[in-house]
C-alpha cells in the first residue's frame, strides 16, 4: 500500500475555471486568486493506493486478491486482458468542505466558488495519481469508481475499503464509510485504475446531466 500525504497539487486560475460552470460565470467572480489561495490553504490532499492482482476476468466481473470479487460487467469487459489494477482512495480533507457549509446560507455565491475549486483541486488530485501509477506501471490508465460506472453498484465501495480495512483507511488518510455508503469527507473518490481495452470514461456512458461532465455521452 502506498500512502501519499499533503501532495503537492499545481492548481491555477485558468484551469479552475474549466470546471463546471466556473467559467460561464468568470466576468462576475472577483478576486479569483485569492479564492484559489483559500482553497489552497484549506485542502490537505491525501491518497492512497495499492497494486493487487487480476486472478480471473468472470462473466460478471473480476476476481483479484484474497478472493475477492469486484462484481460488475463492465470492469470484466474493460478490464478484460488486465493482469493487474490500482484500487485507489483520494480525499482533499474535511477543512473546505466545513468552510462551504459556514458560509452556505450568508453567502451563498462565495460557498459555491469555493465548493467548485474543491472539486477542481479533487480532479487535479485524481490525475496527480493517475500520472503516478502511469509512471510506476507503464498504463495507458483508465478509471473506474461504484456509483459512477454503469453495472458497478455504489455498494461495491465496501470492496474497495475492504482492501485496505476501513480502519486503515481512516487512519492513513482520514476517510471514513458510512452505513449509507457516503465518504466523509464528501470530496473523496474511491475506485479503480487499470489498463482497459478501450480508452474508458466513466462519463462516456452517463445519461446525467451534470456540470462536471469531462467527456461527451457516447450511449
Ligand atoms: S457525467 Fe457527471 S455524474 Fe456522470 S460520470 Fe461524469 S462526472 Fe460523474
Amino acid at each position: 500500500m502506498i500512502v501519499i500525504d499533503n501532495v503537492s497539487l499545481n492548481l491555477s486560475v485558468d484551469e479552475a475555471l474549466k470546471v463546471g460552470q466556473l467559467g460561464r460565470i468568470a466576468d462576475k467572480i472577483d478576486n479569483m486568486d485569492k479564492r484559489l489561495e483559500e482553497c489552497k490553504r484549506l485542502i490537505k490532499p491525501t491518497a492512497l493506493y495499492t497494486y493487487t492482482k487480476v486472478e480471473q476476468v468472470l462473466k460478471d466481473g473480476l476476481l483479484i486478491e484474497d478472493n475477492r470479487v469486484l462484481k460488475s460487467t463492465k470492469l470484466a469487459e474493460q478490464l478484460s486482458c488486465s493482469t493487474e489494477i490500482a484500487p485507489y482512495i483520494i480525499t482533499i480533507g474535511p477543512d473546505l468542505e466545513k468552510r462551504v457549509t459556514s458560509i452556505a446560507t450568508d453567502k451563498i455565491l462565495d460557498s459555491w466558488i469555493l465548493d467548485n475549486l474543491g472539486t477542481y483541486a479533487l480532479r487535479t488530485l485524481g490525475k496527480h495519481i493517475e500520472g503516478r501509477i502511469r509512471n510506476e506501471k507503464g498504463w495507458k490508465i483508465s478509471r473506474f469508481n461504484p456509483g459512477s460506472t454503469p453495472t458497478w453498484n455504489l455498494e461495491e465501495q465496501e470492496k474497495i475499503f475492504g482492501i485496505f480495512s476501513k480502519e486503515v483507511v481512516q487512519e492513513k488518510i482520514g476517510v471514513r464509510l458510512t452505513d449509507t455508503l457516503m465518504m466523509i469527507p464528501k470530496k473523496s473518490v474511491s475506485g479503480v485504475m487499470g489498463q482497459a481495452i478501450s480508452d474508458y470514461h466513466n462519463c462516456i456512458e452517463c445519461q446525467l446531466t451534470c456540470e462536471y461532465r469531462q467527456m461527451p455521452y457516447k450511449g
